[in-house]
């Protein structure tokens, strides 16, 4: 099973790149994306060398609507593609970990959140979730408990964004259980019983997280969201009682022109380093596990030490129990069509590719 699915999404062009006549530089076909270097003449190299277009296979290569693609896909069949595997595995009792990532405004939260009128793939798996329990619990004699939690992590420190204001709210500490790995100490968790309390639940963190952005500006594109789902069911197996547990992270990460602090300064600075962090152990992990998952797939080849550095950034460590051994892990790389993005977008194309 490979570790880590990659799915790439190219937005439609905004009203900015519309205005700055921004050209189309994304082709994809089937599960290639090629993005092609303007500057650089047909057929020539430029003067660096470098190539016009460069080729990258994932899993899925997306086009949105609008993209001058009859073949876009829709928020719909995201969900089909890559959410109700998720689902299905909460049930069978792996965890997940569902992730975006990408430039600030590339569509990281239209993908994992949408908008009010098409529900992007957190809702969904949600949704799906508890239309499942709902199914089961018609035809079984299983028993379900779902509970959530919803942290920030800023400049490496974790915020709970459930609680009303306290001192447990802000700074809380990450430790790890000896059986049950990484856990954040006095998260708060709350029961939820259907789809409307996750999005009461949800609606109000969101609130918070802006909130506290009172005189810093764009918060949440600095920040790292974690929407947690635990999920325990009980049955009964051959008559004996047994649970299971799983958890569905859903990631909602701080822009990619983070991974880059070059030109801040100060305050700036140190929180550009700090997210970079996050965000470059990230990268490491998943290219560890990527590494793993090659290894275990040439069972004749000699075994090679991978490391993998969960413990380098809070993000990843929380994320541990969900990111590689059984657990299923997708990220969506989410991207601008436009030439005037080619920077950030190769650079995104690339930290996708490292999941290989
Ligand atoms: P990010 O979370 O990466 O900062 P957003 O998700 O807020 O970016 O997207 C920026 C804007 O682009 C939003 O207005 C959003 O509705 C729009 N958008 C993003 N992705 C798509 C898409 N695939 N199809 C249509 N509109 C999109």
């Amino acid at each position: 099973m490979a570790s880590v699915k990659v799915a790439v999404r190219v937005r439609p062009m905004n009203r900015r790149e519309k205005e700055l006549e921004a050209k189309f530089i994304i082709q994809m076909e089937k599960s290639k994306t090629t993005i092609t270097n303007l500057k650089i003449p047909e057929g020539g190299t430029g003067d660096t060398g470098r190539e016009r277009t460069k080729t990258f296979t994932y899993d899925f290569s997306f086009y949105s609507a609008d993209t001058k693609s009859p073949d876009y896909i829709t928020q719909e069949m995201v969900f089909k593609t890559l959410g109700t595997d998720v689902v299905k595995s909460a049930f069978e009792g792996y965890n997940a970990c569902v992730f975006a990532y990408g430039q600030t405004g590339s569509g990281k939260s239209y993908t994992m959140m949408g908008n009010s009128g098409d529900s992007g793939l957190i809702p969904r798996i949600c949704e799906g979730l508890f239309s499942q329990i709902n199914e089961t619990t018609r035809w079984d004699e299983a028993s379900f408990r779902t509970e959530v939690s919803y942290l920030e992590i800023y400049n490496e420190r974790v915020r709970d964004l459930l609680r009303r204001k306290s001192s447990k709210t802000f700074n809380l500490r990450v430790r790890e259980h000896p059986k049950e790995g990484p856990y954040v100490e006095d998260l708060s968790k709350h029961l939820v019983q259907n789809y409307g309390d996750v999005e009461e639940l949800m609606d109000a963190g969101n609130i918070n997280r802006t909130t506290a952005a009172t005189g810093m500006n764009d918060v949440s594109s600095r920040s790292h969201a974690i929407f947690t789902i635990k999920f325990t069911q009980a049955k009964f197996d051959s008559e004996m009682p047994c649970e299971t547990v799983s958890k569905i992270h859903l990631v909602d990460l701080a822009g990619s022109e983070r991974a880059d602090a070059t030109g801040a300064t100060g305050v700036r600075l140190k929180e550009g380093g700090n997210i970079n962090k996050s965000l470059v152990t990230l990268g490491n992990v998943i290219s560890a596990l990527a590494d793993l998952s090659q290894d275990a797939a040439n069972p004749l080849a000699k075994k090679k030490q991978v490391f993998v550095p969960y413990r380098d950034s809070v993000l990843t460590w929380l994320l541990k129990d969900s990111l590689g051994g059984n657990s299923k892990t997708i990220m969506i790389a989410t991207i601008s069509p436009a030439d005037v993005n080619y920077g950030e977008t190769l650079s995104t194309l690339r930290y996708a590719n490292r999941a290989k």
